[in-house]
C-alpha cells in the first residue's frame, strides 16, 4: 500500500486540513513554504492520467478552499498549485495529489521555465495537438 493510502487509512499520522469522504488535505510534512497542503484523493489513482476526471474535479474544488483559507491567514504575495505526474517531473509519490505551495518572496521556490521558441514551431505543434 502507497504511503499516502495509509495516511488516508490512518496507519500513518499527518495534520489534515480538510476531509470529506472522497478528498483529503493535508500539510506537506517537507514545509517548501509555510503551509504547503497536498490535497488528494481518497481512492488510490497513479496520477493525472489516471485519475477521472469527477473525482479531479473535488480535488480541484478543495485545492482551491485551501488556497483561499491560506490567502486569508497567511496573506502569501502568491500561490503555486503545482502536480509532479511522473518520477521525471519530479513525483516521488505515485499517489495523485496536488500541491498548493503559498510564496512569500519570489525566491522561495526554484521553478523556472527556459524559453525555447526558437526551437519549435508553434503551428506544427498546434496541429500536433489541437483536440
Ligand atoms: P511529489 O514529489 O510526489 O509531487 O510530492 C510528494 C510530497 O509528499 C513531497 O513534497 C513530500 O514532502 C511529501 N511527503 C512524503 N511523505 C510524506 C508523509 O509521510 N507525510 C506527509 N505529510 N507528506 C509526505
Ligand atoms: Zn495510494
Amino acid at each position: 500500500m502507497c504511503i499516502f493510502c495509509k495516511i488516508i487509512k490512518g496507519e500513518i499520522p499527518s495534520k489534515k486540513l480538510y476531509e470529506d469522504d472522497d478528498v483529503l488535505a493535508i500539510l506537506d510534512i517537507s514545509q517548501a513554504t509555510k503551509g504547503h497542503t497536498l490535497i488528494m484523493p481518497k481512492k488510490h489513482y497513479e496520477n493525472l492520467l489516471e485519475i477521472p476526471s469527477d473525482e479531479l474535479r473535488r480535488v480541484m474544488i478543495v485545492a482551491q478552499m485551501v488556497a483561499k483559507k491560506i490567502n486569508e491567514v497567511y496573506k502569501p504575495a502568491g500561490i503555486n498549485l503545482l502536480n509532479n505526474c511522473g518520477e521525471v517531473a519530479g513525483q516521488s509519490v505515485m499517489h495523485f495529489h496536488t500541491h498548493i505551495i503559498p510564496r512569500y518572496t519570489s525566491s522561495d521556490l526554484k521553478l523556472g521555465f527556459e524559453n525555447h521558441m526558437d526551437q519549435y514551431d508553434l503551428d506544427e505543434i498546434q496541429k500536433e495537438l489541437k483536440l
